[in-house]
């Protein structure tokens, strides 16, 4: 199977922004395992500004663009430091893609990324991309990272997208706010209803929220690929999704009608 993985900054960090060990260590150990499995893994991970507002020691996320890029230029390096040496333990290689809106939009660009994204896999190699958050200012920022691991899976043409979130999926309400909010295990289409359920924006360290990845959802079930919605406190909930036991909230990519 071809998996688009996308972790979020409240799956990778603390809410302090410094880094959660213990669950990046685990979502590495599961990842090598499924590679090592036979499984095509690809990981869209953010954390750059998040990690390097801890890293920095600043007392919130920066709100201004320049800083923002400073605390991104410092964060993503930790990132991929960690990323190395814990994937290392497990005999896997990783690289680094940083991707603005102009590169996709940008028809060689776009094509040169695919055609490094399908070496980087037939070298067994463990792609991370992120978006280049140093120099992507409002005009080529793709703005979040649920959209860039929409646009990747389409782009490598992924069987499935898993989104790990703070969440454990789509819910009628907000389970935040709301006791009696159920979640929905399947969505199979992307209407009104579906699209009124994605409110605002998550966690404090992050961009994302639930309106970003229902936006994931519909670039990738447009184009055959499912996605998952789970919960990142569990990467071993990923070994379930690859078994397709029912995990989450998933999105049903549109079928042809013959
Ligand atoms: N690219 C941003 C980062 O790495 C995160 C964007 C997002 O969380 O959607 O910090």
């Amino acid at each position: 199977m071809k998996l688009v993985v996308k972790v979020g900054t409240s799956t990778l960090a603390h809410a302090s922004g410094r880094l959660n060990i213990r669950r990046m260590e685990l979502l590495c150990k599961v990842l090598s395992d499924l590679k090592n499995a036979g499984h095509e893994v690809i990981l869209v991970s953010s954390g750059a500004i998040g990690m390097g507002v801890g890293k920095l020691k600043l007392s919130s996320r920066p709100s201004d663009t320049a800083g923002k890029q400073a605390a991104a230029a410092v964060g993503q390096c930790e990132l991929m430091y960690t990323y190395d040496k814990i994937f290392s333990e497990y005999d896997h290689t990783v690289a680094q893609i940083l991707l603005t809106a102009e590169d996709l939009r940008n028809e060689m660009r776009h094509k040169n990324f695919e055609n490094t994204m399908d070496r980087l896999l037939k070298m067994q190699v463990l792609p991370i991309i992120n978006e280049n958050d140093t120099v992507a200012t409002e005009e080529i920022e793709i703005g979040d990272n649920d959209t860039l691991a929409g646009i990747v899976a389409v782009s490598v043409g992924a069987d499935l997208l898993v989104l790990l979130s703070d969440i454990d999926g789509l819910y009628t309400a907000d389970p935040r706010k709301d006791e009696n909010a159920k979640l929905i295990e399947s969505v199979y289409e992307i209407d009104e209803h579906i699209i009124s359920l994605g409110g605002g924006k998550g966690s404090s360290l992050g961009t994302g929220g639930m309106a970003t990845k229902l936006r994931a959802a519909e670039i990738v079930t447009e184009r055959g690929c499912d996605m998952i919605i789970t919960n990142g406190e569990h990467p071993e909930a990923l070994y379930d999704i690859v078994e397709g036991k029912q995990t989450g909230t998933r999105f049903y990519a549109k079928k042809e009608i013959k």
